[in-house]
């Protein structure tokens, strides 16, 4: 929708058409960030994103800044507020008011939206694209694949844009699920369900660096899910798909190392000498799941802190700092908000996002290898990489610069 926009905007006298296998338009629009829409986010750098190119990544994000997302929402008649971590939202907080605007703008610039119309075929021939679905066939001089990946297949975005890529002479580095929940082996989680606080998660992966993600985390029936955990999700998938060995291990006060746990439970302790164990630790993780720990761990919460052996605080305290989540799966595409791996990015100029296997396809969005962490992110790749499709295509046609470049 966003390439319909800007291409309509700047070749008037093109015909743009949006074909969209769905019933309704935007559906991801409308259940992102919670029914919110978090559209942007005040700060976009390369390091937000993962997969692809680093520098075509940092080239697409300079071809649109976030200043002139914000200025195009304002332009279409969405105002934007700010909230934590600098992620941008309509002021109006309804996903539907970003999905209005945008249809609104595209019927205004003339851009003909079918729906229904999903795409079984694209061929190219000397005269141009041909393109069948599964209720009519049309020509076109360009083609661009806004496919999306393979997550939440009942929104439309069921991985059949891949196979078209595929078709037209693309390979795919391998998909797996970003940003999604993690299913935990055992029962330790299920009475926490319900529990967020803060913590310090880290993958540790054989061969790897330990990658290690800072934020909120909740405790569901399931697993584990929140910000850290969805931003951690890829990590493990990445893990798991290059056959490494992979442990996940939770900080559960935060990120807060040996030493500083030490200390606030020597503060608490001679504060209060004889506060027991359990409560002690309330002051530092939420109370329901200082209890599973100590239960877990065997050691007696109603232990004065005063008499508490060095021993026990030792082993309390590891625990704290590195506790071990069974990670046996995550929830799948059926819940992932992104897809990691797609068309790689040495298969298309990094100006343009046009195919170099397919000269007039252009190929935005997530369909390309790259996906980014929550706050966004993953929108302002949208935005940003339709805006360098538009331009391309409303610029005389260059060659393409070689694939190292
Ligand atoms: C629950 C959830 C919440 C999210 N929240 C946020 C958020 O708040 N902020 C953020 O930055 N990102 C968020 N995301 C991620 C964001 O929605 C996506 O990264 C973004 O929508 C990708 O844009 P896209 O245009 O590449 O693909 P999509 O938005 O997936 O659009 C692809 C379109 O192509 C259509 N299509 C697919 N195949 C065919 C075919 N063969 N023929 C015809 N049509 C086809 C689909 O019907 C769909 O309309 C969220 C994702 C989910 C699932």
């Amino acid at each position: 929708m966003a390439t319909a926009i800007f291409a309509a905007r700047l070749m008037p006298t093109r015909s743009v058409v949006v074909l969209d296998g769905a019933g309704k338009l935007g559906a991801k629009i409308l259940i992102s960030g919670g029914g919110r829409c978090n559209i942007t986010n005040c700060v976009v750098t390369p390091a937000d994103f993962f997969g692809g190119s680093p520098n075509a990544i940092k080239r697409v994000l300079a071809a649109l800044p976030v200043a002139r997302t914000v200025a195009f929402f304002r332009e279409i008649g969405v105002e934007l507020h700010e909230e934590e971590h600098g992620k941008l939202f309509p002021k109006t907080n309804q996903a539907r008011t970003v999905l209005e605007a945008m249809i609104g703008e595209a019927s205004r610039l003339g851009v003909r939206i079918l729906l229904k119309h999903r795409v079984t075929s694209v061929r190219r021939d000397a005269v141009g694209f041909h393109i069948a679905t599964d209720a009519a066939t049309l020509s076109a001089g360009n083609v661009v694949l806004a496919t999306g990946g393979r997550s939440l297949p009942k929104t439309g975005s069921d991985g059949s844009g891949y196979r078209l890529a595929e078709s037209l002479g693309h390979t795919l580095v391998p998909l797996t699920p970003a940003l999604v929940a993690l299913v935990l082996d055992g029962v330790f989680h299920v009475p926490l369900s319900g529990i967020s606080h803060d913590v310090e998660l880290t993958v540790e992966a054989t061969g790897w660096k330990p990658v290690r993600v800072c934020g909120v985390m909740l405790w569901t029936h399931f697993g584990v899910s929140g910000p850290a955990t969805l931003d951690l999700s890829r990590h493990w998938h990445r893990a798991r798909l290059e056959q490494r060995k992979v442990e996940v291990f939770a900080n559960l006060v935060g990120g807060m190392d040996t030493t500083a746990i030490e200390g606030q439970l020597f503060a608490i302790a001679s504060a209060q000498p004889r506060i027991q164990l359990c409560s002690a630790l309330a002051q530092l993780i939420p109370s329901r799941l200082a209890g599973a720990i100590l239960a877990e761990l065997k050691v007696s919460g109603t232990t004065p802190m005063a008499h508490l052996p060095k021993d026990f605080r030792r082993k309390v305290v590891k625990a704290l700092v590195r506790w071990h989540l069974p990670v046996r799966d995550s929830r799948g595409y059926k819940y992932a908000e992104v897809t990691a791996g797609g068309v790689p990015f040495v298969e298309v100029n990094s100006r343009t996002l046009g195919s170099r296997k397919c000269p007039g396809l252009y190929l935005p969005g997530e369909i390309l290898d790259v996906d980014g962490r929550i706050g966004g992110f993953n929108f302002q790749w949208a935005w940003a990489s339709a805006w360098v499709v538009a331009t391309a295509m409303a610029r005389p046609a260059k060659p393409d610069p070689p694939a190292t470049e």
